[in-house]
């Protein structure tokens, strides 16, 4: 039977703390096929419409949305922690399970009114890309949609996006 993407994905007891079930996309990217199938079914959905640059979420974003960005034939974006950029940047803190955390953008990545499309390996309570989403809307860009390998619903990160009004696009559960 035709491999899914899902069927690339692996899942790790305990990391990175005991109780965590960790969905490990490593051995995705390590397969040609189901590489090129997850970049391809990413951005099937945005394939056609104006997108301007792909922002990737630290770290296997960068993986994914570099594919996705080179496929669209749009500059590549990335967000990262905080401290790891080399330029001026602007911060944008989010909570965590405990205490907080910080996303940084260079702030010269994106221009007023240029259409973002984001993409992240895996979406779960949704803070990472909600402090993604704002960095962009405060350099002025439009987030067009959001897109990740996998969505973990129960968490409500996938209800907290639409929400925000946002497009979100994901490919297993
Ligand atoms: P959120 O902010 O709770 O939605 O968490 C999403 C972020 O945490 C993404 O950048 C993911 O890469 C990372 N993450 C959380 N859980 C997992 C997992 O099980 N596998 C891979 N990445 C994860």
């Amino acid at each position: 039977m035709k491999k899914t993407v899902k069927d690339y994905i692996r899942t790790i007891a305990d990391f990175p703390h005991e109780g965590i079930m960790f969905r490990d996309v490593t051995t995705l990217f390590a397969d040609a096929r189901g590489f090129r199938m997850a970049v391809d079914q990413l951005l099937h959905p945005f394939a056609g419409q104006r997108i301007d640059k792909v922002v990737g979420l630290e770290a296997r974003g960068f993986i994914l949305g570099g594919a996705v960005a080179h496929q669209l034939a749009t500059g590549f974006v990335p967000i990262r922690k905080k401290g790891k950029l080399p330029g001026a940047v602007i911060s944008q803190a989010y909570k965590l399970e405990y205490g907080e955390a910080v996303m940084e953008i260079h702030d010269d990545a994106l221009q007023p009114g240029e259409k973002v499309l984001i993409v992240d390996d895996l979406l779960a309570t949704g803070g990472t890309c909600e402090a993604a989403i704002k960095l962009c809307e405060r350099l002025g860009a439009e987030v067009v949609g959001c897109a990740f390998v996998v969505d973990l619903p129960e968490l409500g990160g996938h209800r907290l996006l639409e929400q925000m009004g946002m497009n979100v696009h994901v490919l297993c559960e």
